[in-house]
């Protein structure tokens, strides 16, 4: 479909050639496979990176399969540049609004959009040794460029070579979801696949889906200068999301100039000249727009295709692999990490499950996945972050809320970024249960109520914590203070009363 398909990565300049000598290397050469391997992992993305070397590191003897880049998702073409795009967006923002904080530009400003993508492929080319060929084989990994494939049940092929296996790990992450739109065969599609390829800013831009990733490009690009609609399916915006939690951020990307036509049916594509419309109904309306570009963002699909699971009784269905709790397969001998078995598809998780899988697959372990507190960050600006239990399910749960706006916050307010809240759901005893913050730095304030949900550190405790003043995270010791003043009971309030007239 795209018309540079089959590329590994582009523009073939100084950094992105650095980027291949680590993690794809042109002139590697496989090694000659051991007799027998303790851990063959299929996927050097952020789940068998971790396996891998975590296994090689206790000195199991590990092969790992990689057949585009090492670094996987991650740092090739997901958290890695998006972040770093993020960054040049909040500081173009930054510009926009200096007259908030009393600063004028004489002669305007403008986004230098090739440079903004050097620096993201500069960086990742910084990054990136860490992933590489090199580092893996430093810690006694043996890499094999190629497409792995399983044989039988104790052998993974890869160009010709036979790799024998106690323990399999199936690593092998997802793609984007390419959704059956009328007219996509025919244009050339923006994914996260390409995205980081672009060094002409898009002036039109139309993002299909409004997830978490649909959502931190559409701002992105907005703030670059590009005229951005973001379309979805689904009337709310951010679905999956606390609904006040969605609405703070939209309402910022509707200040950074994004457009939403949500709730659409009937979507289409076509193609007129350099132009593509995208044509939909909405509210019974035909609505066409005409874009440079259409960046689809429309979740995901498991890597499933030529594994030859079936051969080996590994079972899967169309969301990915089948694990149990220990994250073990259908076949004993074969373990699954990271997004291809997993509905938390982020970087983090897919190193914790890895983590557990080492202990579980080689040694005697029983990590298990439901233990896992599992945080994550969606880093628009405000960003949201959350853990444990979120929208309807506190209230489902019969659990207490306390909520609090970042207006209660004076670092915020002294930042101008006040537009933000917290909401910490906690059940009878005072014990953590989830939370969702939207904020500046969400994203950093979620691990203290990870450290406090995993230490059993009840809410009011949180107290008696000294936080630095000022700072955001401040609020959550406000929600502790609020938490030990509900259990201020008039039973309580009258005994604390008698002893202070006593003592009068
Ligand atoms: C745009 C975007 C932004 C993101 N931002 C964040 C973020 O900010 N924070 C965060 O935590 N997460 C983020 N994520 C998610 C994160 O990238 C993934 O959770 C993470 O990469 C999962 O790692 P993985 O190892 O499971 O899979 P992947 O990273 O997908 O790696 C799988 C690897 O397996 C290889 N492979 C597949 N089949 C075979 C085969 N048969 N033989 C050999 N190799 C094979 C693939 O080439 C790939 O390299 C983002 C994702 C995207 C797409």
């Amino acid at each position: 479909m795209n018309q540079t398909e089959g590329r590994l990565v582009l523009p073939e300049d100084q950094y992105n050639l650095d980027l291949l000598s680590h993690v794809h290397p042109p002139d590697y050469r496989n090694p000659t496979p051991a007799s027998r391997y303790n851990l063959v992992v299929i996927g050097g993305g952020t789940a068998g990176l971790v396996a891998a070397t975590g296994a090689a590191e206790l000195g199991a003897k590990v092969a790992l399969v990689e057949h585009r880049l090492l670094g996987g998702n991650s740092l090739n073409v997901g958290s890695v540049p998006s972040k770093a795009m993020l960054r040049s967006a909040r500081a173009a923002a930054g510009i926009r609004d200096c007259a908030d904080y009393g600063m004028k530009i004489r002669n305007g400003y403008e986004v230098d959009f090739r440079a903004v993508m050097e620096r993201v492929r500069k960086l990742r080319a910084r990054i990136a040794p860490e992933h590489g060929v090199d580092a893996l084989r430093r810690k006694g990994v043996d890499v094999f460029i190629g497409t792995g494939r399983f044989i039988d049940r104790h052998t993974i092929g890869v160009n010709g070579e036979k790799l024998k296996f106690t323990r399999a790990v199936i690593a092998t992450g997802t793609r984007p979801a390419l959704p059956k739109i009328p007219g996509i065969e025919g244009i050339d599609l923006l994914t996260n696949e390409n995205l980081y390829w672009l060094t002409e800013l898009p002036k039109r831009l139309a993002v299909i889906g409004s997830g978490a990733s649909g959502a931190e490009m559409a701002q992105t690009f907005a703030r670059f200068g590009s005229e951005v609609t973001a379309y979805d399916i689904t009337p709310a915006f951010m679905p999956g999301e606390d609904s006040d939690a969605a609405a703070i951020v939209r309402q910022s990307m509707e200040k950074d100039g994004v457009k939403f036509l949500l709730g659409v049916k009937d979507m289409t594509f076509s193609k007129s000249g350099s132009e593509i419309h995208v044509r939909v109904m909405e509210d019974g309306s035909e609505r066409i727009g005409a874009y440079d570009k259409v960046l689809m963002c429309a979740g995901r699909v498991p890597n499933l295709e030529g594994l030859n699971l079936e051969s080996v009784g590994v079972k899967y269905n169309e969301q990915g692999i089948t694990v149990n709790d220990r994250l073990c397969t259908t076949n004993r001998q074969i373990y699954a990490c990271g997004d291809v078995a997993s509905q938390h598809k982020y970087g983090h998780a897919a190193d914790a499950q890895a983590h557990m899988v080492i202990g579980n697959a080689l040694f005697f372990a029983a990590h298990r996945v439901s233990e896992l507190n599992i945080p994550w960050a969606i880093y628009t600006d405000p960003e949201i972050a959350h853990v444990g239990v979120c929208g309807a399910l506190p209230a489902r749960r019969g659990l207490e809320t306390i909520q609090l706006s970042f207006e209660n916050s004076h670092r915020a307010i002294l930042d101008g970024q006040d537009e933000g809240m917290i909401k910490i759901h906690y059940d009878k005893k005072g014990f953590i249960r989830g939370a969702t913050i939207v904020g500046s730095h969400a994203s950093e304030m979620i691990s203290e109520i990870v450290v406090a949900m995993n230490h059993r550190v009840k809410l009011g405790s949180l107290a008696s914590d000294i936080h630095p003043y000022p700072t955001q995270s401040e609020i959550i010791k406000q929600c502790g203070d609020a938490n030990r003043r509900f259990m201020l009971t008039p039973s309580i309030s009258k005994f604390l009363k008698w002893i202070l007239d006593l003592r009068r």
